[in-house]
């Protein structure tokens, strides 16, 4: 039973066909016992959203999308076991584990089969969300909500990082610094790794400097793992993580890796890109090649430890606000690639 004081109906910005949005009255979702009910005042267009959007990632239409998403607890449901009270500013983890499926046991959580809660819809550009409390956390007071939007790319990039098992002190080579480029960065530095940023593009490198990257360098005009090698006695980053598509990028991190360093593929490829790889490279030199996907529920939780110190800096990667009316010029802006993070106000 929603409260009294909530609204019955809300409003969602709906897809309903590749390139189609409209701002569409929902009923409140309905809230079972176990759960509560946040109202969403922030989500982030990620690249998830924007594949959907332009029908490059097929999803099932029509779909309320949005998965980077902080907002207001508005109702605590009857048999809810948490501290979350009415009025908490909360970061939302919009993907759901069942703790049961043959992934989740086996700590994979982060490939839980019923990761959409079966829906298939992630809701963060509605209003209301119905959601078990293990998906929401609470934001510290010197955390925003623009903030708390991060929380999920950061909890992305906190297994990103446990990936490429760097230790402290190490070089970490960060190719590619659009917005996932920058939070490996953020996060990557309280981590205590010395991260050298990589990208063709000069604005985004100033950004990486601004965020505190030991070096930065342009391909374009670099011999990058000429300097990596200079910055590491010859040996080569312990650790690169791949946020750039395409076979170049790929190439160059595989120049640029030390012997027993490990690449982590985090970007993903669309259309697909096939490698062909010295097998001996991997066999002498002792590198792992792996990819990261999405989070466990441990390392959201971990996430959000490091964003609620305020060690990150992020206000940078914020670019931009849109109402949910304006929602195809926030898209516009989003796909123009030109901007981090663009964010919708989805509640006032
Ligand atoms: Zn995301
Ligand atoms: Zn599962």
């Amino acid at each position: 039973m929603p409260h009294p004081s909530l609204p019955s109906t809300m409003r969602a910005l709906v897809q309903t066909g590749v390139r189609q949005l409209e701002v569409m009255e929902r009923p409140l979702p309905e809230l079972a016992p176990h759960e509560i009910l946040v109202q969403v005042r922030r989500c982030g267009i990620c690249t998830f959203e924007q594949r959907i959007y332009t029908g490059s990632k097929d999803f099932p239409l029509p779909t309320i999308t949005g998965h980077e998403a902080s907002g207001v607890v508005a109702a605590v449901g009857p048999k809810a076991r948490t501290s979350l009270q009415v009025g908490d500013r909360v970061a939302l983890d919009l993907l759901d584990r069942c703790g049961e499926c043959y992934y989740c046991r086996r700590g994979l959580g982060n490939h839980c089969v019923y990761g959409f809660g079966g829906k298939r819809q992630l809701g963060g550009f509605g209003q209301y969300v119905a959601i078990h409390p293990r998906q929401a956390f609470k934001l510290a007071d010197g955390i925003s909500l623009e903030e708390g939007t991060l929380a999920e790319p950061i909890a992305d990039v906190v297994r990103s990082i446990h990936r490429g098992n760097g230790r402290a002190g190490d070089v970490a080579l960060v190719i590619g610094c659009g917005l996932m480029g920058q939070v490996h960065l953020v996060v990557g530095r309280a981590w205590g790794l010395r991260v050298i940023a990589v990208d063709v593009n000069q604005r985004r490198l100033a950004t990486a400097r601004q965020l505190g990257a030991e070096a930065v360098y342009n391909p374009a005009q670099d011999n990058v793992a000429a300097a990596v090698n200079a910055l590491t006695s010859g040996h080569g980053a312990p650790v690169v993580f791949l946020v750039a598509p395409g076979a170049q990028a790929a190439k160059l991190a595989l120049e640029a890796v030390g012997i027993g360093g490990t690449v982590v593929i985090y970007t993903a490829n669309y259309p697909p890109v096939e490698l062909p790889i010295d097998l001996n490279l991997l066999h002498y030199k002792e590198i792992t090649l792996t990819g990261t996907e999405s989070r466990t529920a441990q390392e959201f939780a971990q996430g959000m430890e490091l964003l609620n110190s305020g060690m990150l800096q992020l206000r940078p990667l914020l670019s931009a606000f849109y109402a949910l009316e304006a929602a195809d010029d926030a898209f516009q802006q989003a796909l123009a690639g030109d901007s981090y993070r663009v964010i919708l106000r989805v509640s006032e």
